[in-house]
């Protein structure tokens, strides 16, 4: 880098306010935005005040009653349309059933960590990815094209506010993607992608003491299992993420003591690897049923899918990963290499039919998400921060 870049870069750096940083973390883990149910909107309003206060673009859009996606905007100078995206969701995890040693939504500050529900995932990546746009705004710096800050709704359950992001053209320009998922302040540049099947089998229901005129669901589910157990998932080894895996989460089955059950269900959560096909995946199951059906034609079984995340990856070659490998570096004095984690995000929404390029970053330890006494330090709010300011500098 020349001495101008790097003066430029130190000023940057030094102009990330590490007050305003918790504030708006603080600010966001004290209002309940858990999910289920869902309720978003009073985190919007304040993400929106805070925005509007820094002088930047923001506009609500409401995705669904009380849940609404926020987009807060830097412009550019208007010499390229391409854009620069950074997304994070507003929802959290609800706060579970252990006590925590600090309220989950008192956002208290102990020891350069703020505690909360949220803290970590994600709020804290929101903080750090607005406090990135305020500094730039603040010193009156205007790259060629918008840099986009959209928080969105539902990201927890079923990532209704990506969806709606997506639909209502919110990709459109966007050239890269970083998703401000809580990464250990490492360079993500794959993650797994998510289906979920329910196997049901269907038998015929009889008095429990008459179970010669029944059908049992749940001993038919018994033989059955096995064989859904065993179902290889297997897809294309990723040097970046183990293979995947399919595990029976959840089984159910009957109705009440003395009937004889005629339906028994198994959950199953597979975790897939980028290259996979559901349909393919589902197709295996399908053979595995049709040989229990050849020994047990009697017992109906049928597969439903109730969730389909694709996976997410990105060449490491990509000017992306580039870019934020130098900042990274100039930041931290560390060159990382780009990782992947098991869990998937708002990209598998966002990527897959845009082909964008998109990284994951963010602050907070992932060991912390969705458990008890959540913490996010300040430092690498900071951190996360400065890199996210720099990172358009060096995209463009
Ligand atoms: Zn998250």
């Amino acid at each position: 880098m020349t001495d101008v870049n790097d003066r430029l870069t130190a000023r940057i750096q030094d102009a990330v306010d590490r007050a305003e940083l918790v504030d708006i973390t603080q600010r966001l883990v004290q209002v309940d935005s858990t999910n289920p149910p869902g309720r978003e909107h009073n985190a919007a309003m304040i993400l929106e005040g805070i925005a509007q206060e820094a002088g930047l673009r923001v506009e609500l859009v409401t995705v669904a009653e009380g849940r609404s996606n926020v987009t807060i905007c830097l412009p550019g100078d208007g010499s390229d349309p391409r854009k620069l995206l950074y997304c994070g969701h507003l929802d959290t995890v609800v706060i579970g059933d252990s006590s925590w040693d600090h309220p989950p939504f008192g956002a208290a500050v102990v020891e350069g960590e703020i505690w909360g529900r949220g803290s970590v995932d994600m709020k804290g990546g929101i903080a750090a990815m607005l406090g990135a746009l305020a500094t730039l705004n603040r010193m009156g710096i205007r790259r060629p094209g918008d840099i986009v800050l959209a928080t969105v709704v539902g990201e927890e359950v079923d990532c209704i506010g990506s969806r709606h992001l997506l639909a209502t053209g919110g990709m459109a320009d966007v050239a890269w993607l970083v998703v401000g998922e809580p990464t250990d302040l490492e360079l993500v540049t794959a993650h797994k992608g998510c289906l979920r099947l329910r196997v049901t089998a269907c038998g015929v229901a009889a008095h429990a003491s008459q179970p010669e005129l029944g059908r049992n669901a749940v001993l038919a589910m018994t033989r059955l299992l096995p064989l859904l157990a065993r179902v290889d998932v297997g897809g294309p080894r990723h040097e970046l993420l183990s293979p995947a895996t399919s595990a029976p989460t959840v089984i159910s089955g009957g109705s009440a003591i003395n009937i004889v059950p005629d339906r028994c269900w198994v959950d199953f959560d597979i975790r897939t690897v980028p290259g996979q096909m559901d349909d393919d995946l589902v197709e295996r199951f399908t053979t595995a049923i049709r040989h229990f059906n050849d020994a047990e034609p009697d017992i109906d079984v049928h597969i439903d899918v109730s969730c389909e995340r694709s996976a997410v990856q990105t060449p490491p070659e990509a000017p992306l990963v580039d870019a934020f490998r130098n900042v990274m570096a100039s930041v931290s004095g560390r060159m990382c290499s780009p990782r992947g984690v098991s869990f998937f995000t708002d990209a598998s929404i966002l990527q897959p039919p845009t082909a964008v390029p998109t990284v994951l970053f963010g602050p907070g330890d992932t060991a912390l998400m969705h458990r008890t006494n959540e913490r996010v330090r300040i430092d690498d709010l900071v951190l996360a921060a400065r890199v996210l300011a720099l990172a358009p500098l060096a995209l463009w």
